[in-house]
């Protein structure tokens, strides 16, 4: 079946006439439109794509031929065409995107479409893209097989004295020059005390000896994203380091070797959550286990001890226990999972042992 009837299936079961797609990563899923403006509507009955002059050559090349292809010359334009398809196609509710409309839009949508209802809802798009194809998942892995190889290369240069802007800037560089169409996501590189923020994006800090650094990057491959954390020591590490550093890493393979098809999303949490409970470290795990990971960094599903539903074979989910103890230093180590019929594969190289320069 393809997205497109998948995608009706779920708006009759919904009682919902279109969805209006606003959404860049649900408008490239669904159509395979990589560009940066333009509008969906897909109905009951048809499809429309609606663009503008900058990107119709490229939308004709890259959209599915289920799509109507439309061109526009103005915003307005683009009001008028999806009020039309609304009109010929008798639409009486039309689901929009809450988390993808800005409210401007969804008040001038409204005055096209006075009699019409306009109904915001999450997750449409976004439940389909929680199982990847087998394309989809040969995409990640190669991101992953990008940062992975960009992350050893750089690892070679870093020494005392160079910033964490430095080591962030040499990580996409290689990145870039394995393939990736640009950084996932701002490069964190965390150096020292600066290491306790989760999401410390690299500064002009500069790297000392007896450091830990978090180093947290991913690579995009054909619009699909990787995800990694890597811990690293600079120098003489202290021993209470090493054994935090074994305990995320210990904390890290109870929860992965929990996972697989019919398994509660909430439980890998609660397997890393007790033993870093067990070694007083709970505390310092601050953040929930992980996400899941696709055309965006951060998607569906939630992998936390609060989340909700099961594993499915076919989901890719990171695995990211952390602990941050603040002015001191952060830990983190971070995988990305593919979900089995039993079990699960880890992509990227196993973090047993804590690599000191
Ligand atoms: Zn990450
Ligand atoms: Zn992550």
């Amino acid at each position: 079946m393809t997205r497109i009837a998948e995608l009706r299936k779920i708006l009759l079961r919904k009682k919902l006439d279109a969805l209006l797609v606003t959404g860049s990563a649900n408008r490239n899923y669904l159509s395979g439109f990589t560009g940066s403006t333009a509008f969906l509507v897909v109905s009951l009955k048809s499809a429309l794509f609606v663009t503008d002059s900058r990107y119709i050559e490229q939308a004709g090349k890259e959209i599915s031929p289920e799509f109507e292809l439309a061109q526009v010359k103005s915003a307005k334009e683009y009001n008028g065409a999806i009020a039309d398809l609304v009109k010929k196609d008798k639409v009486r509710v039309m689901a929009v995107e809450a988390g993808n409309l800005v409210v401007s839009q969804f008040e001038t949508l409204k005055k096209y479409l006075p009699k019409k209802e306009l109904r915001p809802q999450t997750g449409l798009v976004e439940g389909l893209r929680e199982i990847k194809t087998k394309e989809e998942l040969e995409k990640i892995r190669k991101a992953v097989d990008i940062a992975e190889k960009a992350f050893q290369i750089t690892v070679k240069r870093i020494r005392p004295g160079i910033s964490e802007n430095e080591v962030a800037a040499e990580l996409e560089y290689n990145m870039r020059l394995l393939g990736s169409e640009r950084a996932a996501f701002p490069t964190i590189v965390a150096s020292g005390k600066r290491g306790a923020l989760p999401h410390g994006v690299a500064t002009d800090k500069k790297l000392n000896k007896g450091e830990l650094i978090v180093l947290d990057f991913g690579a995009v491959y054909k619009g699909y994203c990787s995800d990694l954390t890597r811990t690293i020591g600079l120098g003489i590490i202290v021993r209470q380091f090493k054994n935090h550093y074994k305990m995320v890493y210990e904390a890290q393979q109870k929860a992965i070797s929990s996972i697989s098809s019919g398994v509660l999303l909430s439980f890998p949490d609660k397997k890393a959550r007790n033993y870093l409970k067990k070694h007083r470290l709970a505390e310092f795990f601050t953040h929930g286990l992980g996400h899941g990971l696709g055309m965006e960094v951060h998607e569906r599903p939630s992998i936390n001890n609060v989340a909700k539903g099961f594993f499915q074979a076919g989901m890719v989910v990171t695995v990211e226990p952390g602990v941050y103890l603040k002015g001191q230093y952060g830990i983190r180590i971070e995988n990305d999972i593919i979900v089995k019929e039993k079990g699960c594969k880890v992509l990227g190289k196993d973090q047993q042992k804590l690599v000191i320069l």
